[in-house]
């Protein structure tokens, strides 16, 4: 491509996350070896959101913690944000994950010892933001979420509701561009679960971050830009 050609084309833009061919298998030894992502694919563009309906055991959880390397594969590469992961050291890895990607787990994983105001300005400090800011920023999400009145509430002084969307604004505290969640309201009565799912849903639009959400509610799945599921391994769109 000349120069001048190379001037005018548009870049490419870059995806919040690839998946290209991942493989992750648990065990060792012929047999015994247990194959849960066979050459998954998938990209995510920034500000989609994309569901992941996929019974129990077809590696919901391994996807999501690949993706939000939590985890290595086995082979393949996960691209965040158009980076390269695999090879990268741990630390670098770490930085990816604490600069770009919001993780919420099916159950809350708050600090217990620490209040809720506390718990979504931990990982804005730990970047490195001052003490007040993050606090601000905290009080802010927490008051978009509805806890506004419960900002020094311990986890344990909180319903399971309100424990979740404490975990959602923790995840989008350093506002990453990629957020990934698996089975967010899989704990709670589907009265809060709809409520706490309204709540992730305003926020993934209000924000514009990319989304990968594992649920088993169709009637949430289908508030998403795509649907998916897994099938022996691979990454499959559903309609
Ligand atoms: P899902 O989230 O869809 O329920 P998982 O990703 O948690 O599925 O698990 C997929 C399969 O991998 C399950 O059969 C599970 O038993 C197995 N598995 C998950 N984690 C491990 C592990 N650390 N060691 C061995 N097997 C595992
Ligand atoms: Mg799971």
């Amino acid at each position: 491509m000349g120069l001048e050609q190379c001037l005018h084309t548009p870049p490419k833009p870059r995806l919040a996350l690839a998946l290209a061919g991942v493989v992750r298998s648990y065990g060792e030894g012929e047999g015994r070896k247990l194959e849960i992502l066979r050459a998954a694919d998938l990209a995510i563009a920034h500000g989609q959101s994309v569901a992941l309906v996929a019974p129990s055991g077809t590696g919901k959880s391994t996807l999501l913690h690949v993706a939000g390397l939590l985890e290595h594969s086995d082979e393949g590469e996960v691209f965040i944000d158009g980076q390269p992961t695999a090879q990268l050291s741990d630390a670098e890895r770490t930085r990816i994950r604490r600069l770009s990607i919001g993780f919420v787990y099916q159950f809350h994983h708050l600090l217990g010892e620490f209040t809720a105001l506390e718990n979504v300005a931990m990982p804005q400090m730990i970047r490195g933001l001052a003490h007040k800011e993050a606090n601000q920023r905290a009080e802010e999400l927490l008051a978009y979420l509805g806890l506004g009145e419960r900002l020094t509430h311990r986890p344990a002084e909180l319903s399971g509701g309100e424990q979740q969307r404490v975990a959602i604004a923790r995840a989008l505290a350093n506002a990453p561009r990629l957020l990934l969640a698996d089975e967010p309201t899989g704990n709670l009565d589907p009265k809060t679960s709809a409520h706490v799912f309204d709540a992730l849903t305003e926020l993934v639009q209000a924000t514009g971050v990319a989304a990968l959400i594992a649920t088993h509610n169709m009637e949430l799945a289908a508030r998403m830009d795509r649907r998916v599921t897994l099938r022996e391994g691979k990454v499959i769109e559903l309609p």
